[in-house]
């Protein structure tokens, strides 16, 4: 299989082209290094029909077969892996130890997802009744991912619904689709025809696939102004959402820290993925007994970070992946410095760089209601504040519609589980950060989601449930009577 070329979809197990194209392009350079198929609606009813088709055998595929499929599409992204950290890295910008952190991720996914079942619960098992509630697979999974962690969002979604017997259509960023389009193809040998489909396309294939009768349910990872309108759209059909969407995590830094210990777990707290991250640290919260000697440290920590073309070695933070993007963390740029706050470090963009590269920049205690603190930069410039009173820097944690995940830091080990369980948000990470697993549950508080990923919990999202009751005495007593009577 060649990855730098021949980008095709998967549809019923076989590769599809379309007439239109996408470009797809290189961050670092700005140069196009793809062109893929751009699905017409046709081609996405051509892919449902077929998921439809396969669901009836798929569903009824014992679990330990399904489970060996899963483990085998693992082995598989191993043994590419090489292919598709290179690939990742030319399509999103992420340099090598994040493309292989997504990569090994998935892998490891698949295998653990592949152990997860959710076995029947007997509710009452007497002499007289047997009750149990069972999970059944919903039918066509439509997923729906962002450009950010292309491949390992779409195995959360993948992973899940194939091995609680559903089929799957997975449509990726339109800035992102190379390696999920490589690994339809992967999986073509893999899985029955028509089991995991892959189709490429813009948005407007995105609001096909909310609207579509033929898929049952929306697995959806981005922005949470979409997610809305996937909701709104999937209202239509009544389809099962799981919608992960954004975040501005607060991360709470307590007086008892060494500052100089600390500095560069918070720093990749918020630059991993150069800041393109759901769950990065967005509002760095520091009391004002260490503030400026945290701020000093994370500046001079920041000045030993190297920002480059990811397939550079040295390279430790990557480009904005793409120009909306780019634009839009721009604009909170100009909105500093429009609003005179002081950039600790960086604050300077070269807007003719041949990539869209935005230097790390730190902003000195902007007020609590500018945009750089209220809204979700998704982009390499941090707000770092001062807080003195507990109570008051919880409140300011929570005063967001977000609630996706946050953080706390100190020696104190009780001052940080108190504060850490008044936060409001799916994940709180406790003196440490981003720590994921295929059996934690992951999901967002408020406007940062509907439901979860991963867990038992996030694996039942891909169930309906369906009761069962047995009486096993109401015909016995009859056909008694009945032999009596004869
Ligand atoms: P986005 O919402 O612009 O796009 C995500 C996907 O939705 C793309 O495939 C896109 O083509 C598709 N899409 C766009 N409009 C659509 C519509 N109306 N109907 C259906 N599909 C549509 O998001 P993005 O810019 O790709 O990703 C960044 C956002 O994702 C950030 O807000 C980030 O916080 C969020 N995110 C959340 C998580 C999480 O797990 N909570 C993880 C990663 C990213």
């Amino acid at each position: 299989m060649n990855f730098d070329q021949h980008y095709s979809m998967t549809i019923d197990g076989k590769a599809h082209d379309s007439e239109r194209k996408l470009d797809v392009i290189n961050p670092a350079t700005r140069e196009v290094i793809a062109r893929v198929p751009d699905a017409t609606s046709e081609q996405l009813d051509l892919a449902v029909a077929a998921a439809r088709r396969a669901f009836v055998t798929w569903s009824s595929t014992p679990l330990a077969k399904r489970q060996q499929a899963l483990r085998a599409i693992g082995d598989a992204i191993d043994a590419h892996a090489e292919d598709f950290m290179r690939l990742l890295t030319r399509e999103q910008g992420k340099p090598r130890a994040g493309a292989e952190w997504e990569i090994r991720g998935s892998a490891i996914w698949c295998r653990e997802i592949a152990n997860q079942s959710l076995p029947d619960e007997i509710i009452e098992d007497s002499s007289e009744r047997r009750v149990t509630t069972q999970f059944t697979p919903i039918g066509v999974v439509g997923a729906i991912t962002p450009w950010n962690f292309p491949v390992l969002l779409a195995i959360w979604k993948i992973a899940p619904a194939l091995v609680t017997g559903n089929c799957i259509v997975v449509k990726p960023s339109p800035f992102t689709p190379l390696c999920t389009l490589k690994l339809g193809e992967l999986c073509r040998d893999l899985l029955p025809e028509g089991v995991f489909s892959v189709v490429s396309g813009g948005d407007e294939l995105g609001k096909w696939m909310t609207a579509h009768p033929g898929i049952d349910k929306i697995a959806f990872t981005g922005h949470t102004d979409t997610g809305k309108s996937v909701m709104r759209s999937a209202a239509g059909t009544l389809k099962r959402i799981t919608l992960e969407l954004g975040g501005n995590d607060p991360a709470i830094v307590l007086p008892d820290v060494d500052p100089k210990a600390v500095a560069p777990q918070l720093f990749w707290a918020a630059f991993q993925n150069n800041a393109q991250f759901c769950n990065s640290t967005k509002r760095l919260y520091v009391h004002e007994a260490v503030y400026d000697d945290v701020l000093r440290e994370l500046v001079a920590y920041t000045k030993t970070v190297k920002v480059g073309d990811g397939s550079q070695p040295e390279t430790q933070l990557g480009p904005i992946q793409n120009e909306p993007q780019y634009r839009k963390v721009l604009e909170y740029f100009d909105d500093c410095v429009s609003n005179g706050y002081r950039f600790a470090v960086g604050g300077v963009v070269d807007r003719s760089a041949r990539g869209w590269f935005i230097p790390v920049t730190l902003v000195d205690n902007p007020p609590e209601s500018s945009r750089i603190v209220a809204e979700e930069p998704f982009g390499p410039i941090l707000p770092v504040l001062k807080w003195r009173d507990e109570d008051d820097v919880v409140r300011r944690a929570n005063d967001t519609r977000y609630g996706l995940g946050a953080s706390v830091w100190g020696k104190d080990l009780e001052a940080v589980q108190r504060i850490g369980s008044k936060l409001q948000a799916g994940t709180v990470w406790l003196n440490e950060i981003h720590q994921y697993s295929p059996h934690q549950a992951f999901g967002g508080h408020k406007e940062s989601g509907i439901g979860c990923e991963n867990s038992l919990h996030g694996l039942a999202e891909y169930t309906n449930w369906r009761t069962v009751t047995l009486n096993k005495v109401a015909f016995a007593k009859q056909a008694g009577a009945a032999d009596r009577a004869a």
